[in-house]
């Protein structure tokens, strides 16, 4: 094998570049008719009463902590495992996150940790769970709990089109969910976001907030009997509006979700079957009747098992032409969260030791046959090679 595999790629069509062109050429490049267009679409695809386009799901999270009133002194329950946006955006509203362990399966929120937590602190707003690499979380146990203390639930689900829980879609669950397009994530647009909701509430308000707080929008300015001139500001908002641009690849990238899925899944199963017996545990997998959006796929090294630890096990793997990655550094190893709240390493026991022995593959529709068969090769082959 010659070429570098890289951890992930987009899967980018004719149809995407062909809709870009036409928004280009129509003069009409900001918030228009497409992402009215992409939120309809999207609003069907995961059975959801409201959905909102935004610039990143990093601004759709932030919108959504606004939109249920989280404000200066409260405080938000999410997981050490995910990505440091998840957390950041409580901290921009001037709360706090308390951060807590995750499953040794799943690596999502333990509902047992969100009971501790609750009964360990005062002035809890929210819970938000991440539905790490595109398994749902236990959304039973967490509605029950958020419903018992009356706190707002809102999903990070970064990962996770399409997920499903007990058979329905991710989106339409919880008080608002948050997903990426992000060029990494199961469908991309560059950067973008989209939010859902089933609270009309919610919604308008993070419609007003997503520009300027103003109360119409750019296109319904251009479009409705007032006066195209005329708007009013009723907050001092943020500029967290998706382009028509964005849009126009994301009407096309969401037509291929449930494909692109279903290759990813193929690729985990050829990957489970072909790691098994190595000294290494494979992801955790769905029960039958759900969908694991499989946007990563991450292995567990048996590091006891193993002469080498996981930096080096990835070093060998990128010898081989292989990308790899790590989700996720925990947060409250990182020097920001560490420090501001006093973190110790052992802190999150769970999370710590996934994090030593995470190893993320690459998994994506735009991988052929071969390139799937090249990553399971070069994982045998360093296994082999670092066996004690
Ligand atoms: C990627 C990611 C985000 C942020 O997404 P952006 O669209 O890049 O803002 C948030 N949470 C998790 C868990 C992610 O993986």
């Amino acid at each position: 094998m010659n070429n570098f595999l890289p951890f992930a790629l987009p899967l980018i069509g004719e149809d995407e570049i062909t809709e870009v062109v036409d928004t280009l050429r129509s003069g009409w490049l900001t918030t228009g008719k497409k992402t009215v267009q992409f939120e309809n679409d999207f609003a069907e695809f995961v059975g959801a009463s409201h959905a909102l386009a935004v610039n990143s799901a990093t601004s759709g999270l932030h919108l959504a902590l606004e939109a249920v009133g989280v404000g200066a002194g409260d405080k938000v329950i999410t997981t050490t495992y995910t990505f440091t946006a998840t957390a950041e955006v409580i901290r921009y509203l001037g709360a706090d996150p308390i951060l807590i362990d995750i499953e040794p399966d799943t690596f999502n929120m333990n509902p047992e940790k969100l009971r501790q937590a609750i009964a360990e602190n005062d002035n809890i707003k929210a819970i938000m769970p991440v539905h790490f690499a595109g398994q749902s979380c236990d959304m039973d146990e967490i509605l029950a709990i958020a419903k018992e203390h009356d706190l707002k639930v809102i999903e990070d689900a970064a990962h996770a089109l399409p997920t499903t829980w007990k058979g329905t879609t991710i989106g339409s669950i919880s008080d608002i969910t948050v997903y990426s397009f992000y060029v990494t994530k199961t469908i991309a647009t560059g950067e973008g976001g989209m939010i859902t909701t089933e609270n009309k509430e919610y919604r308008d308000r993070m419609k007003t907030m997503r520009l300027h707080g103003i109360n119409r929008d750019v296109f319904d300015r251009y479009t409705s009997d007032k006066p195209s001139w005329f708007y009013e500001v009723v907050e001092p908002g943020y500029k967290y509006n998706m382009t028509d641009v964005a849009a126009s690849i994301g009407i096309h990238q969401l037509k291929q979700a449930n494909a692109f899925q279903q290759r990813r899944e193929w690729i985990a199963q050829q990957f489970n079957e072909a790691f098994a017996d190595l000294p290494m545990t494979t992801p955790y997998v769905a029960r039958p009747d759900d969908t694991h959006a499989w946007h990563l796929y991450v292995l567990q090294l048996d590091l006891g098992k193993m002469t080498v630890n996981r930096d080096k096990f990835i070093e060998l793997m990128a010898q081989e032409n292989i990308g790899t990655s790590v989700h996720f550094i925990p947060l409250h190893l990182q020097p920001y969260w560490r420090d501001r709240y006093n973190y110790q390493p052992e802190d999150y026991p769970v999370a710590l030791d996934v994090f030593n022995r995470a190893m993320s593959l690459p998994i994506y529709p735009k991988m052929t046959d071969d390139d799937v068969q090249n990553v399971i090769k070069a994982v045998k082959k360093v296994s082999k090679e670092v066996l004690k």
